[in-house]
């Protein structure tokens, strides 16, 4: 089962199928892989010692950058990733970022966020829509409405934690839609990056 994968000069780690949220524009239902991938879903959650063990065998020729992210949200198994990204920082030099939905306190309320301290380089989150209702109809978490705010929170909080945070939304919701996104990620201090909606996972990004 693939826990790596090479993606466009990046390394992405693919540790869990689970996630709180079904994303209108979610990959995972355009087909099973991304990039040189051929299936992320697993056949199991990997364990800490299965996942050291495919890293240390993959080749990382002219990688310097790690991502979690695959088909799950990574924040589904929070301290796994911690434990994992610690042993990347202590047997590499690669760069480490999150890619998340930023809903980690309704996931796993015993995460700290001061972990990522000194770890986690960036962490990528999907504001996705610019107040709680329409954040709702494209992600639709399980959460429901509290949900959007909570993701707020996890921003604020992990930029005053580590070196870089930004938002990304997808153009699935209108452009006016975008500019207030673009409002509230400028109010917070924190850039936006506008992906492009693509049924093509190749060309994924
Ligand atoms: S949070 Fe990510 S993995 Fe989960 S449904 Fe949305 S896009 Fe898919």
């Amino acid at each position: 089962m693939t826990i790596f994968y090479r993606f466009e000069n990046k390394l992405y780690a693919n540790i869990t199928n689970k996630c709180p949220c079904a994303c209108v524009f979610c990959i995972r239902k355009n087909g099973d892989g991304v990039g040189g991938s051929d299936s992320l879903w697993l056949e199991h959650e990997p364990s800490i010692e299965e996942i050291k063990q495919a890293f240390d065998s993959f080749d990382k020729t002219g990688l310097h950058e790690l991502v979690f992210c695959g088909y799950g949200e990574p924040m589904s198994r929070s301290g796994v990733l911690i434990e994992i990204a610690k042993y990347v920082k202590q047997t590499t030099d690669m760069k480490i970022r999150i890619n998340t939905n930023g809903l980690v306190d309704f996931i796993n309320p015993e995460f700290d966020p001061y972990s990522m301290r000194y770890i986690i380089d960036c962490v990528s989150i999907s504001l996705n829509a610019p107040d709680p209702e329409s954040y709702a109809e494209v992600t639709r978490p399980k959460y429901g409405l509290p949900s959007f705010n909570s993701m707020l929170n996890f921003a604020r909080l992990a930029k005053s934690i580590v070196p870089s945070v930004m938002f990304t939304v997808v153009d699935v919701i209108s452009p006016e839609q975008i500019k207030r996104c673009q409002e509230l990620a400028d109010g917070l201090d924190i850039p936006l990056r506008v992906r492009h909606y693509v049924t093509d996972n190749e060309s994924y990004t």
